[in-house]
């Protein structure tokens, strides 16, 4: 039984009513089953779209594929995708089906389906169609091709990554014959649109399995993201590391919270490590200047996915700033520190703060806490203390974020029309001293009040 919502019961009922059989099929059925809450309902029904726009007359209906088969029924704010029967042939470009054609059988449209997890049937009456046993597989945690999976990644070779795609988000493993179909053609992804393939590897990335696809199937992903091939096996000789550059990566990738920003920039964070490896005299690896070559090869990357220009520039940011020190190295730090250099550490930290969050917002500062903690949480066990540190940061930036805010120059209590009064002149100087002030308040030195900041221009005037 599949506790499918009313209004999607509604709808295969009015379909059936009218002698059209009709069913919930696909994802709602494969993630009702698992007891996870389906991203959207689809149906499939022997009516043709014109005979489904007729069911539905006087409800709202958006013809989002009518030429093959597909609209979309607004039912009181539900969205319902209600597809007709099709077998699909041909796949000339390994994308797209040649020719699509309706079909009375269910059968043969649970078989044009990707994966037998994928392929299932549900209604009221008829309840469970599973032609491919998608539910023994549910079961077992496999991903599957229906039918021969050489030949299904052959017609529409985005399937490679979607089993890739299913298999971290369910934590399934993947059938043999399909990783192994998979693996061969995985050049033929070469023909996808750059579009759906960043859609996929970002579901990918967020799913939880994502560490494990990315170690097993980097050659696969490699097609699509050539930049993790070098990456992939690159000994970092370092005390600090027992992963890989790719392993390293796939395990902050894990680390990180599952959100598409952050697990592309975990991902892309090393992405500069290939081309600035070094070796010193007694053996350790270096990779001085990574999150600078990094940086423009991760926008290079997240701009030929086609991703907007404002999460390209932010996934580059992180990436650059992912080893930047917010605590900076003061002799003395640790729990040993005297009272007036802890002083001193808190003022810097502080200072540090305040100018990160200027410069990315506190969304994306809290970001970039949240990567240099996945970070760490992917070095050798023995050296994680960023962790600490990073808790400790953020801490700290809570309670500045609980003060009024002073980051830039315009949040500062006076302005450059306040200099003027106390007869400043117009010009450079003004620009100088505002940002002289802004560094006393950065560092805690001086309180951000206009009476402290007056006093302070004017004895700046006077030397
Ligand atoms: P999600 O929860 O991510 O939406 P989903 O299984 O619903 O997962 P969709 O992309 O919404 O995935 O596709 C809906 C259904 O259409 C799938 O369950 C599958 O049956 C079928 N399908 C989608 N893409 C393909 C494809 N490339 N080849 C074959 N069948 C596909
Ligand atoms: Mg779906």
């Amino acid at each position: 039984m599949i506790a499918a919502p009313a209004l999607a019961r509604e709808a295969i009922s009015r379909l059936q009513a009218a002698g059209f059989p009709a069913y919930l099929v696909g994802g709602c059925v494969r993630d009702t089953l698992l007891g996870r809450t389906p991203g959207d309902w689809d149906i499939t029904t022997a009516a043709r779209p014109e005979q489904v726009e007729a069911v539905f007359a006087g409800a709202r209906v958006i013809e989002t594929g009518r030429k093959h088969g597909t609209v979309t029924v607004l039912l009181e704010g539900l969205p319902l995708e209600i597809t007709t029967f099709r077998t699909e042939s041909g796949y000339s470009d390994h994308r797209h089906p040649d020719a699509v054609a309706f079909t009375p059988s269910l059968r043969e449209d649970l078989a044009r389906r990707d994966f037998t997890i994928n392929a299932m049937a549900w209604s009221p009456e008829a309840g469970l169609t599973d032609p491919f046993g998608g539910q023994e597989d549910l079961e077992k945690k496999l991903i599957r091709c229906v039918g021969d999976p050489m030949q299904r990644f052959q017609e529409d070779a985005l399937r490679i990554l979607r089993a890739l795609r299913f298999s971290a988000q369910l934590d399934f493993m993947i059938d043999p014959a399909t990783a192994a179909a998979a693996l061969t053609l995985r050049h033929s992804l070469a023909l996808v649109s750059r579009e759906r393939i960043a859609v996929e590897l970002t579901k990918l990335l967020c799913g939880p399995a994502a560490r494990r696809i990315l170690v097993e199937f980097w050659e696969i992903l490699a097609v699509p993201l050539p930049e993790l091939a070098p990456m992939a096996g690159l000994d970092q000789r370092s005390k600090y590391h027992c992963y890989d550059v790719l392993e390293h990566s796939a395990a902050a990738v894990e680390a990180a919270p599952p959100e598409p920003l952050l697990r592309w920039a975990a991902l892309l964070h090393d992405v500069g490590k290939p081309g600035c490896f070094t070796l010193d005299e007694a053996g350790q690896g270096h990779f001085y200047g990574h999150p600078k070559r990094g940086a423009p090869m991760a926008r290079e990357i997240m701009t030929r996915l086609r991703f907007d220009k404002g999460t390209v520039q932010r996934v580059a940011t992180l990436v650059e700033l992912h080893d930047y020190p917010i605590d900076p190295p003061v002799e003395g730090q640790n729990a040993e520190c005297k009272p007036q250099n802890a002083d001193a550490i808190r003022r810097a930290e502080e200072r540090a703060v305040r100018k990160l969050i200027g410069r990315l917002g506190e969304e994306d500062f809290f970001r970039l806490l949240a990567l240099k903690r996945a970070d760490s949480l992917a070095h050798h066990p023995d050296c994680r203390g960023r962790v600490a540190v990073c808790a400790r940061i953020a801490a700290l930036a809570r309670e500045i974020l609980a003060q009024p805010p002073c980051f830039t120059v315009k949040d500062l209590a006076i302005d450059g029309n306040d200099l003027i009064s106390l007869g400043y002149a117009r010009g450079p100087e003004i620009g100088k001293t505002l940002n002289a002030l802004l560094e006393g308040v950065l560092s805690g030195a001086l309180p951000n009040e206009r009476e402290s900041l007056l006093a302070e221009a004017e004895k700046r005037k006077q030397c």
